[in-house]
């Protein structure tokens, strides 16, 4: 069905994300025969919490926030995983979204486990200073909950570097002691990594370096589409062009997408954004729908916004030779099917966009060792780790002839499973 939201359009489909992840994990356990106990175990959540967080807003009234987060798994160390501030957060997608952190950990073999936080909010209404009460009063919430040994957060859609800045330091006033490992993607005068900002794009780029030499398509001649205009889309846009040369030919946020054969020019419509608070309307493009850019003749598709965007209602039409998913859960598994017998790429989510949580980690252990590494250091560790990971899942997807996210599931789920079993869960 397509909604119409104050002049959005956009697809909605009744799908629960927790089930998608669910059927997932099935499908994999049976290529692996896991283990029937072990299965259960990561069927659920370990933890789950749920919060009432009431805020005085500035005109004095108080309004009652509902918040989550979401321990998944944590055989494999303290778990870790973004808080979202968004109006349709739903305790089912950041379940989702928890298994997702625990396989995208997994599949760049970091010692870390799976978690995930949100507010049902909308930013958008919310003052500078309420929003940083919020997120106050959401670690205040959150309590023991969270820790640099239990559960390190970070940024994900609609929270920021800022908003990690007062959470850690709400957090270090409840413990009263430095703990800049409690969080990650802090401003770097915070103990932030140098390449936090960029890094699930640029991770995104390794991962389709090796995916276009598997298939020998020479990105430097390639049309590029990128749905979704925030932190993963705009860097996406940058660094396709700065790697490889491709050509990025339509890019899309809420409000529009807009398409021009001859390519975007990020600095100019970085500008534009700026200025009227959307992509729509750039000079010498014309817009289009989200629908249609998913669509797009194009060798690259980016889906770089929120989930359920590839269906079984558009996968036929999706003429893209890789699908690069910088989104979490942009893609449904009848869509992932489709994608398969047509042959297409898709370079699943909890890979494509681990380079986030792959720095993120990177940050983490700067913070406990307290010794920070230059940029150079930074992209190189990340480029071995995400190059690593990309060969052995299209490796897993040829041997078991599979789809690239079975076999990216087969490979975390059993690292998992091992953790799990090495500590006597089963
Ligand atoms: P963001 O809030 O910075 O940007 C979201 C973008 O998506 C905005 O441009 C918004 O306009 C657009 N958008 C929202 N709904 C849309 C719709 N219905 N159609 C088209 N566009 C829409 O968020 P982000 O950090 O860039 O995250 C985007 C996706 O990438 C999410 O799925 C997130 O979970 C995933 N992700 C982000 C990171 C990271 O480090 N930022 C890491 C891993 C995964």
């Amino acid at each position: 069905m397509i909604a119409e939201k104050a002049g959005e359009s956009y697809m909605v489909e009744d799908l629960d994300p927790f089930d998608i992840a669910v059927k997932q994990l099935e499908k994999a356990a049976k290529v692996i025969n896991l283990d029937k106990q072990a299965l259960n175990i990561l069927k659920e959540p370990m933890q789950i919490l749920q919060v009432r967080i009431p805020v005085k807003m500035d005109d004095g009234r108080t309004e009652v926030f509902t918040g989550f987060r979401v321990h998944y798994n944590n055989a494999r160390g303290p778990v870790k995983g973004g808080i979202r501030f968004h109006p349709e957060e739903s305790l089912s997608t950041v379940k989702a979204l928890a298994a997702w952190m625990t396989w995208k950990t997994a599949i760049v073999d970091i010692p870390l486990g799976g978690a995930k936080g949100g507010i049902i909010c909308d930013t958008k209404k919310l003052s500078v200073s309420e929003l940083e009460r919020l997120s106050r009063a959401y670690v205040r919430a959150l309590g023991e909950y969270i820790g640099p040994e239990v559960d390190v957060p970070a940024p994900d859609v609609y929270t920021t570097p800022q908003i990690m800045a007062w959470m850690m330091d709400e957090y270090e006033n409840i413990v009263r002691r430095s703990a800049p490992g409690v969080i990650t993607g802090k401003p770097l005068e915070l103990g932030g990594s140098l390449g936090r900002g960029d890094a699930t794009a640029k991770g995104g780029m390794y991962v389709l370096r090796e995916g276009a030499k598997k298939l020998g398509l020479d990105l430097s001649k390639a049309t590029v589409a990128i749905q979704g205009f925030g932190n993963a889309g705009q860097f996406a846009v940058k660094l396709v062009q700065e790697h490889f040369h491709s050509k990025v030919v339509a890019v899309s946020d809420t409000k529009s997408g807009i398409y021009s054969e001859k390519g975007i020019n990020f600095d100019a419509l970085m500008e534009h954004k700026k200025k009227t608070g959307s992509v729509a309307n750039f000079p010498g493009t014309k817009n289009i729908t989200n629908e249609e850019l998913l669509e797009l003749n194009v060798d690259v598709l980016i889906p770089a916004a929120i989930e359920n965007q590839l269906t079984a209602k558009n996968a036929d039409k999706v003429k893209a030779k890789i699908i690069l998913e910088l989104a979490n859960g942009p893609t449904t598994p009848d869509a992932d099917e489709i994608f398969f017998k047509k042959k297409i790429l898709l370079l699943p989510d909890f890979l494509a966009n681990s380079g986030g949580v792959t720095v993120s980690y990177f940050e983490w252990v700067q913070n406990v060792g307290g010794y920070y590494w230059d940029l150079d250091e930074v992209y190189s560790r990340l480029d071995k780790k995400m190059t690593k990971a990309t060969k052995e899942v299209l490796d897993a997807a040829e041997k078991y002839k599979i789809d690239t996210r079975t076999a990216a599931y087969t490979i975390s789920v059993k690292r998992v499973a091992d953790a799990m079993k090495l500590r006597g869960w089963y």
